[in-house]
């Protein structure tokens, strides 16, 4: 299923030209047209679905498997150091194309290429508690 709003479902059905990396059946792999990094590729499928908590598994196998495919290939090819692979699911988590993606990134000694990323601390027994209600939704 296709959404005729939605510019990724567009790039992943070719309706809209792209640096193509990859393709089968299911998925597109795209050069970002806005790199973060110079090595920065997209994992797009060719249904929309709105991000990674409302897919099938059958799906989500497939899409890491070509994820784990492209990452390789990106770390044979460019010959980095390492790779992020990017993934966010709600506007609050920074998605702003609200069609599954991954990103993955070429990632080089001393790029100087942030994610930002604060520790925090858990105050006496709220780790427990959090984790006992994502234990509890789980079941
Ligand atoms: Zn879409």
């Amino acid at each position: 299923m296709k959404d005729d709003n939605c510019i990724f479902c567009k790039l992943a059905a070719g309706q809209i030209p792209s640096n193509t990396l990859y393709e089968d059946e299911d998925f597109r792999v795209i050069m970002d047209i806005a790199p973060a990094v110079k090595g920065h590729a997209i994992v797009l499928p060719k249904q929309h679905m709105n991000d990674l908590l409302s897919i099938e598994e059958d799906t989500a196998k497939k899409v890491l498997f070509v994820v784990s495919k492209v990452a390789n290939a990106i770390k044979d090819a460019l010959g980095c150091d390492g790779i992020n692979i990017l993934q966010n699911n709600g506007e609050a988590a920074g998605q702003s194309v609200f069609h599954l993606h991954f990103h993955i990134l070429a990632r080089y000694e001393n790029d100087h290429f942030t994610i930002p990323w604060k520790t925090l601390s858990y105050t006496e027994g709220e780790a427990e508690e959090i984790a006992g209600k994502i234990r509890a939704a789980l079941r």
